[in-house]
């Protein structure tokens, strides 16, 4: 029985930023699908060979997939004990009806859902100059044009290299944003009618300053 928070919102947002400040301060566990996804990917398990083709097309995985991928992940000791944050799930109505199924059967309990919106522009710009970590226990995330790495390719934090995301190229990013804005942005009205929904807008700000808004819409 714990609290779990989902947040919401449109690729090149900052929602893994933002999901990884809330998390540091709050305990909460981060669930992240896409991470999961990646891992899976990574590891060559035969459902990251599944997956692959559609995620660097910017398509999305069946709803059937992630769902027991996350059902299976919201059972383990340290989500029970402090709670989560679900980062990229549910991304379509039917993975929400299937989270209300999931926390019925599991006992945990949707404390809020937090869309996190932003200009169109904003985020093209922002995903096409995103860099990301290879060390996954670092998962630093750069961008070449806002906030650079010091030196081209490396990352400040652990001095691991840089990489793009296959799904970062300009053409996977648009149909990325036109995914969203036809299955996940419907999720906003759902979780409205539930009474469960907070709004906030990310701006090109400092991440810090985002989440300082963020945090306030949650305390509102
Ligand atoms: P972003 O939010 O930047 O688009 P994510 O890391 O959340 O990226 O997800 C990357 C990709 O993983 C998505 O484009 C999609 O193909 C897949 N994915 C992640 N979460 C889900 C989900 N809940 N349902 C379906 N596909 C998903
Ligand atoms: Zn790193």
């Amino acid at each position: 029985m714990a609290d779990i928070y989902v947040f919401i919102g449109p690729p090149g947002v900052g929602k893994g930023t933002l999901g990884e400040m809330f998390c540091e301060e709050t305990k909460a566990v981060h669930v992240s699908t896409g991470d999961l996804l990646r891992q899976e990917m990574a590891a060559g398990t035969e459902l990251g060979n599944k997956v692959k083709g559609i995620i660097a097309e910017g398509g999305l995985v069946s709803d059937d997939i992630v769902a027991e991928m996350v059902e299976g992940r919201l059972q383990k000791d340290d989500i029970v004990a402090k709670g989560c944050l679900l980062d990229g799930f549910p991304r379509t109505v039917p993975q929400a009806e299937a989270l209300r199924d999931i926390l019925k059967r599991t006992g945990h309990k949707m404390a809020a859902v937090v869309s996190i919106e932003a200009d169109q522009q904003m985020l093209i710009t922002r995903l096409t100059a995103r860099r990301m970590c290879t060390n996954k226990e670092c998962g630093a995330i750069f961008n070449v044009v806002a906030m650079p790495p010091k030196t081209e390719g490396i990352c400040d934090k652990c001095g691991a290299k840089l990489y793009q995301r296959s799904d970062d190229t300009k053409e996977a990013a648009l149909h990325r944003l036109d995914v969203y804005a036809k299955q996940t942005a419907p999720l906003i009205d759902f979780y409205k009618k539930e009474g469960k929904l907070i709004r906030s807008t990310s701006r090109d700000l400092p991440a810090e300053a985002n989440y300082a808004n963020l945090k306030a819409a949650l305390k509102a």
